[in-house]
């Protein structure tokens, strides 16, 4: 399943919780987030639907180190010889094949990051990303450090279309969440990294939930009104 998120954004659904995005280049996609071990299949079936090939994918851009965006990557990789780009501050995690214990502030995060089907293959990225750095020229696609939920978390900004896609910064599951704080590296960063985002917003991607377009992203910037006065001394 995959559809236009806006022109040269294409957010396709890895599973039915989780979504992945493909931003068009000059020198064909990349590729925001991987997902689980089966993405790569989806992923891969949704490039012959669009009538391109695998090695149409150029890059593969992690949002954070967490296996349901990353658990796939490695074969990904393989599949279109891509190259691999994340923050420098969850690329040890990447290369270690699972969270560390300091990687959640909570004893539940511990406790699940010990289970194998949370694992992946340990893989090296090819390149670190920085913070307001363009990934290509041509697609406009600026990276974000949003810390927080990873150390080394990013959002995107596509800016031909004022399109941010957000990761875990932000869920949108029934209605906008941080997520848990258990799960999260450092709870307290995460609405001061919303507030890095650009406010003229038309279109918002999330990794899990359904997006916001138009006057829907009304309720994003409320969000962020009500998290500001809420860290605001009295
Ligand atoms: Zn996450
Ligand atoms: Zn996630």
């Amino acid at each position: 399943m995959h559809h236009a998120l806006a022109p040269g954004v294409i957010q396709i659904a890895t599973t039915r919780r989780d979504n992945a995005f493909l931003v068009e280049g000059d020198d064909g996609y990349t590729l925001i987030d991987v997902g689980w071990a089966s993405a790569p299949t989806t992923l891969l079936a949704t490039l012959a639907d669009l009538g391109r090939k695998p090695t149409d994918i150029r890059r593969i851009v992690i949002t954070h180190a967490h296996p349901d965006h990353v658990q796939g990557a490695a074969r990904l990789r393989t599949a279109t010889g891509a190259r691999l780009l994340i923050h420098a501050a969850d690329a040890p995690w990447l290369e270690a094949g699972q969270v560390p214990p300091h990687g959640r502030s909570g004893r539940l995060g511990r406790l699940i990051d010990q289970l194998p089907k949370l694992h992946w293959t340990p893989t090296s990225p090819d390149a670190h990303l920085t913070d307001g750095e363009h990934i290509e020229r041509s697609n406009g696609l600026r990276v974000i450090h949003t810390p927080g939920h990873t150390p080394g978390h990013i959002a995107l900004h596509h800016e031909p279309t004022h399109t941010a896609l957000l990761g875990d910064a932000l869920f949108n599951r029934s209605n906008l969440t941080l997520g848990p704080a258990a799960l999260a590296a450092d709870p307290a960063l995460r609405s001061d990294s919303l507030h890095k985002l650009p406010s003229d917003l038309h279109t918002i991607g999330f990794a899990h939930g359904a997006p916001l377009t138009g006057s829907a992203t009304d309720t994003f910037h409320e969000f962020l009104r009500k998290t500001r006065s809420a860290n605001k001394p009295a």
